[in-house]
């Protein structure tokens, strides 16, 4: 049980691992959890409701950010996104620091929130370089090549936002990464 729960934002562009090392991170460590988003998004085969995302029809997801139920929300890549509060709010009372997985909008509206509740640290997790990213967008292969050159493109744009994170992660390594956001975690406990 952590006494001091932080929210733990971890952005970066699209494809640049972000789930990848988070899954590491949690292999080390059960007292940090991931809050789940919801999302207008299709569901991909692979992943599971309520585990991946919550995954809601157009209308759902409205009526929630009608009611403020969003810590954040966001269009990203054209679908909707969001950080859902009691989710976040459940896991830090129950001693855990809470990771948001959310892209540069969605980290830009909780940084500028400045929410003392919330203890964020942000956490820029940079490609070691856009043709990198490419390549591993490639790889994953869950766009179109329309969707893929457009994901670079916004990439690039947020990559030009990186300074206005407390930290800048360079994944180059999966391990090594997630260690350095390990160390960036326990300089705060
Ligand atoms: P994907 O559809 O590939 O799972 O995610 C697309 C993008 O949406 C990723 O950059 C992911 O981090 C971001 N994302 C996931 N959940 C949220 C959320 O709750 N809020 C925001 N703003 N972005 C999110």
């Amino acid at each position: 049980m952590i006494l001091n729960p932080k929210t733990i934002v971890i952005s970066g562009p699209s494809g640049v691992g972000k789930g990848t090392i988070i899954k590491e991170i949690l292999k080390e460590r059960s007292d940090i959890k991931v809050a789940i988003s919801a999302t207008t998004r299709a569901k991909r085969d692979y992943e599971v409701d309520g585990e991946d995302y919550y995954f809601l029809a157009e209308d759902t997801f409205n009526a929630m950010a009608e009611s403020s139920s969003f810590l954040e929300w966001c269009v990203v890549h054209g679908n909707k996104y969001g950080t859902m509060e009691n989710e976040v709010k459940r896991l830090m009372n129950e001693g855990s620091h809470v990771i948001l997985e959310i892209d540069v909008q969605g980290a830009k509206k909780v940084m500028e929130a400045k929410s003392d509740s919330l203890n964020v640290i942000s956490i820029f997790l940079e490609p070691p370089s856009v043709s990198i990213l490419s390549s591993r967008l490639k790889l994953r292969n869950t766009e179109t090549d329309e969707e893929r050159e457009n994901r670079l493109k916004v990439a690039v744009a947020e990559i030009k936002e990186k300074d206005r994170y407390d930290y800048i992660v360079v994944n180059n390594e999966k391990k090594v990464a997630a260690s350095e956001i390990m160390s960036i975690i326990n300089g705060f406990e």
